[in-house]
């Protein structure tokens, strides 16, 4: 697979016209990233309700991957529970490190567009950027909601 590849039709499908585009307002986590070496940026807007993903939402600017990636995020989030949300992005990486395959799964189906990305680390980079970030948000919103608690 060449790097011309990656780019299949899925991907260049959301990332012109990406789903959940557009900035949330009064969002519980709001978490942004970088990925410096391609040049993207994404930010992740998510409402809770509860434990409950209620409404996501990301901006961002950059290659097809990263926001194609992104885009395909949003639309497996909603309804989910955090815990929900953490597991799917460790799956989504061991797939991006080539450590498992994509299964046939319902959140999953789509997001095998990524399936040759392993193969380019800096590249992989991109395509998990979204969910890295998002990781990282919901991780610090639990960090101090525990605080809040305590
Ligand atoms: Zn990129």
């Amino acid at each position: 697979m060449s790097l011309h590849e990656l780019y299949s039709p899925v991907v260049l499908a959301h990332y012109r016209k990406p789903h959940n585009f557009g900035e949330l307002e009064h969002a519980d986590i709001d978490s942004k990233g970088t990925h410096k070496s391609c040049g993207d940026d994404v930010e992740v807007f998510m409402k809770l309700d509860g434990e409950v993903v209620q409404e996501v939402k990301f901006v961002g600017r950059g290659c097809a991957l990263s926001q194609s990636s992104a885009s395909m995020m949003t639309d497996r989030l909603r309804g989910k529970t955090l815990s929900e949300a953490l597991e799917l992005v460790r799956e989504f990486n061991k797939m991006l490190n080539g450590e498992k395959e994509f299964p046939d799964s319902e959140d999953f189906r789509e997001l095998a567009a990524f399936k040759g990305v392993h193969k380019y680390p800096v590249r992989s980079m991109c395509a998990t950027l979204a969910w890295v970030t998002m990781e990282n948000g919901v991780i610090e919103y639990k960090a101090q909601k525990n605080g809040a608690d305590t």
